[in-house]
């Protein structure tokens, strides 16, 4: 098996800033604030937006990969053909990191992006968050999920959903002494913020929690009810229904969260949606991304190619922006260095709108009932 690699773990050269003058946050906003204002725009977000909802980023100050440098996530393969890794590498650390997926709030950026919805200066929103804070925060914008959801997992073998949440709690079942540690340690703020930078906790974009020392070759989980409960699809699970998949029926009933793993496709769904948006619209905004992972880089290549308008609101440098900003660029370019909820509140305030902080969720992730949405 090819290992596929992570790309660009390092950070990239220092952003231009364009226009010239866009180095005070007000100018900033107000360059941002004509960009949008010029032509129908679509906007593609990325972990930066969701950093102020207390979950990382991969490639920011202190983004995971800055952070911990040896962390590497669950590939495709080893996922689909590998009960050890799962239950090891994935939903132990998943069920741990859950809680902190669960309770994190859309923050001002989204509650911006909502308000650009509302104002009618943005009518489609493409995200690479797998967290579902677009989706909670403006069902009325429509979004495009580009890698998928943690809401919801889809078996490997019926393709039936299955919804996170009523998952989390079949796996407390299966993990009794998992699910009071994890109880004890809410209880007690262990997951908040600032202990867990402390505490040497490390969290990642993906909803994940890793423990030193936790006893991870231990942990359950079942497989999917609908394969369980059919005729013809064989499943084996113990006495207490966790699933025990051996060489031969290892990919049978497995529940995958429906999000695009390393080394797995786009949904061909999600891309061809994406690149419809672009190629409708008269330019893209980039937000809160460096671009690394290349179904993202292509929509901003494919609208600079286009001769389309490109902007880019990042703390940090992108994958390639040079290209964007070169002579050869054909449409309005924008370039500015700032926090995205910072320049975002402001677009709005300059058109007029207000971004109220601390409102909740429109759509409530934790319900149960969550489907393949997007
Ligand atoms: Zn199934």
């Amino acid at each position: 098996m090819v290992t596929p690699r992570i790309p660009y773990v390092l950070p990239f050269p220092p952003p231009p800033t364009h226009p010239k003058n866009a180095t005070t946050l007000t100018a900033a906003i107000d360059a941002v604030t004509n960009f949008l204002e010029s032509r129908n725009i679509v906007i593609l977000t990325g972990a930066g937006v969701s950093v102020e909802s207390g979950l990382a980023d991969y490639r920011g100050g202190r983004g995971t990969y800055r952070l911990n440098r040896t962390y590497r996530p669950i590939f495709y393969e080893e996922f689909a053909r590998n009960h050890e890794a799962r239950k090891r590498r994935y939903w132990a650390r998943s069920f741990l990191g859950w809680p902190i997926m669960e309770k994190a709030k859309p923050n001002r950026a989204h509650l911006s992006i909502s308000m650009l919805g509302k104002l009618g200066v943005l009518n489609h929103v493409i995200t690479q968050n797998v967290d579902s804070l677009h989706y909670a925060c403006h069902p009325h914008l429509r979004t495009t999920e580009l890698h998928g959801t943690l809401r919801t997992l889809t078996c490997l073998t019926c393709r039936s959903p299955y919804p996170r949440a009523e998952f989390q709690k079949a796996l407390a079942e299966l993990n009794p002494k998992w699910a009071e540690f994890l109880h004890t340690a809410i209880e007690a703020g262990i997951f908040d913020n600032d202990y867990r930078r402390e505490g040497g906790i490390k969290t990642n974009p993906d909803g994940d929690v890793d423990v030193p020392g936790a006893p991870y070759t231990k942990f359950r989980y079942p497989p999917c009810p609908t394969c369980l409960n059919s005729d013809d699809i064989r499943v084996l699970v113990d006495a207490q229904g966790s699933h025990k998949p051996d060489g031969r029926l290892a990919t049978n009933g497995v529940l995958k969260p429906s999000v695009t793993f390393f080394g797995e496709s786009v949904a061909p769904e999600a891309k061809a949606e994406a690149e419809e948006m672009v190629d409708k619209c008269g330019g893209i905004l980039v937000v809160g991304t460096s671009l690394a992972t290349y179904s993202a880089y292509r929509l901003a290549k494919a609208s600079h190619d286009a001769g389309k308008d490109v902007g880019i609101v990042n703390l940090g440098g992108v994958r390639g922006e040079d290209l964007f900003f070169s002579r050869e660029a054909k449409g309005k370019r924008l370039r500015v260095d700032f926090g995205v909820g910072d320049v975002l509140a402001g677009v709005v305030m300059n058109l007029g709108g207000e971004v109220t902080e601390g409102v909740g969720s429109e759509t409530p992730l934790g319900g149960g009932g969550a489907g393949l949405g997007g």
